[in-house]
């Protein structure tokens, strides 16, 4: 299998696809269903070796596949596993939270500080891809923990047209877009590059600031100008813009 084709935030074909809200799976029609789920592990398995990014998940959405289902790869008692999750229902577990400096492969420039909560329970209809057999594990609650729940977090959200973008108040991203990047909150860094090197070489390179680009300039403004007033936005706050109450949501 070559290349699979992910979706790229800075096509403003895929970013509209990206945003949208995917469709719950019909876990009648298994054939199809098992066909995707290959689909989606293969992609995963091909994008880890390419980026050397493990542990880590694809949404289904990132295929194009405006379904609600995603894999994870991970590890249990040791074991490098590839999962698929359909039809997720995600709880929260706990008040601890983590900064979760959050990359996405539909996102490659730009690496976002995401607070996120580091206990979870997952219920999904549960598939375990091993090479070429896909079997079900029914549906099941498993609870997770740390790298696992943030990976799973950011995967619902992509079933939800949510991106690691709108965690950042609009204020911030447009002051970011006017310094072409550099612009830092108080405690430091807000939002940050990956500069090549750090895709390179992997974990070993220091992140530093470097300024974007024109293109990723321009991704990030179109961005704003979609979905400035759509639901859900968790870190828009229309109070900053708005002193009255007016419901102008679409
Ligand atoms: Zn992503």
């Amino acid at each position: 299998m070559g290349t699979p084709h992910i979706l790229d935030i800075s096509n403003e074909k895929d970013m509209r696809t990206l945003i949208t809200p995917s469709t719950p799976v019909d876990l009648e029609d298994r054939a199809s269903v098992k066909v995707s789920c290959m689909q989606l592990v293969q992609a995963l398995y091909t994008l880890i070796q390419k980026n050397h990014a493990k542990p880590a998940g694809l949404s289904a959405i990132q295929l194009g596949i405006p379904q609600q289902m995603f894999a994870l790869h991970s590890h249990i008692k040791g074991k490098p596993v590839c999962l698929v999750f359909v039809n997720p229902e995600l709880r929260i577990i706990g008040n601890d939270v983590a900064d979760d400096w959050a990359g996405c492969f539909s996102i490659d420039f730009l690496r976002v500080r995401v607070p996120r909560p580091t206990k979870i329970r997952i219920t999904a209809n549960i598939f375990k891809v091993d090479g070429t057999t896909c079997a079900s594990l029914g549906r099941q609650a498993w609870h997770m923990t740390d790298a696992d729940a943030l990976i799973v977090q950011h995967e619902v959200d992509h079933l939800k047209g949510v991106v690691t973008l709108d965690y950042v108040p609009a204020t911030e991203l447009r002051a970011f877009i006017a310094t072409k990047g550099l612009w830092q909150d108080p405690q430091g860094h807000s939002v940050f590059n990956v500069p090549q090197a750090y895709r390179q070489q992997g974990r070993k390179t220091k992140m530093i600031n470097e300024p974007l680009a024109q293109d990723q300039l321009d991704t990030l403004s179109s961005f704003l100008r979609l979905t400035w007033c759509r639901i859900p936005r968790p870190a828009f706050d229309p109070r900053r813009f708005f002193s009255n109450d007016v419901d102008y949501y679409l």
